[in-house]
């Protein structure tokens, strides 16, 4: 089973795909943690990426797609959930026929909705741990011992650099103008479903798990 998991920036994309990795053993695609990577790498390409992330804008379609079909090869295990991919009309088209190459199907396009005034919350309270990725809030999911993330144990909690209002603020801007037009492209091809994003985090797994249960 493939699906995308659509929301703009906090909406809770990242904690919900971590929940069906470690329930469904699917397999979370995340190219905001490849590019984060990437940004890492001391390379051109991780430098222009880091200017882009750092403005709140989108990274190039070709960058993305690249990275997005580097990871389509071989056995997809439990399925795919691509979070916070595709993020323009473009990268939805080539999501299409890179999965039609592999004779895989796109079974569920869930989108979280979230309003603003939530995300600006959701956003800057956001730390994650940089050992094994998993996401915390300071107010909603705060660690059981701070400093200290539950699941490995590590010390390593880190802020995105992004995650300030000013950033996004822009992120937004681009939701609404490149992705958003994505509900409506997967409206018309009969695949979309909206979950409550508002509600707490076990809430809404279960939402999201009603909806693949029934595909
Ligand atoms: P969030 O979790 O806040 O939605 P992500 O971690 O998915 O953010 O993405 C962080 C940044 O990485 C984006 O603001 C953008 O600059 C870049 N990015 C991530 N995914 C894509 C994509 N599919 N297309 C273009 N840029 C992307
Ligand atoms: P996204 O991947 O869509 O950008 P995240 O999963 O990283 O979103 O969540 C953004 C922030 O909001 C994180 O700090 C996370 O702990 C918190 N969060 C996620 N889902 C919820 C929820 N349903 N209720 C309250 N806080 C949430
Ligand atoms: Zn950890």
């Amino acid at each position: 089973m493939n699906i995308i998991l659509l929301g703009p920036p906090g909406a809770g994309k990242g904690t919900q795909a971590k929940i069906l990795v470690e329930e469904r053993g699917m397999i979370q695609l995340s190219t905001g943690d490849m590019l984060r990577e990437a940004k890492e790498s001391d390379t051109e390409m991780g430098r222009r990426v880091a200017e882009v992330m750092a403005r709140g804008e989108l990274v190039t379609d070709e960058i993305v797609i690249g990275l997005i079909e580097e990871k389509l090869t071989g056995d997809n295990g439990g399925g795919l959930i691509f979070d916070g991919f595709p993020r323009t009309l473009a990268q939805a088209d080539a999501l299409g026929e890179l999965l039609e190459k592999k004779g895989a199907a796109l079974d569920a396009v869930i989108e979280m909705r979230v309003d603003d005034e939530a995300l600006v919350a959701r956003v800057s309270g956001r730390f994650t741990c940089g050992n094994c990725g998993a996401v915390y809030h300071d107010e909603t999911r705060p660690t059981k011992v701070a400093g200290v993330c539950d699941v490995c144990g590590s010390h390593d909690l880190k802020r995105r650099a992004d995650d300030n209002a000013e950033s996004l603020k822009q992120r937004l801007m681009e939701y609404y103008k490149k992705t958003s037009p994505l509900l409506g492209y997967y409206y018309c091809k009969g695949n979309l479903t909206g979950v409550d994003g508002l509600s707490d985090i076990p809430v809404v797994a279960a939402q999201v798990k009603e909806v693949l249960d029934n595909l």
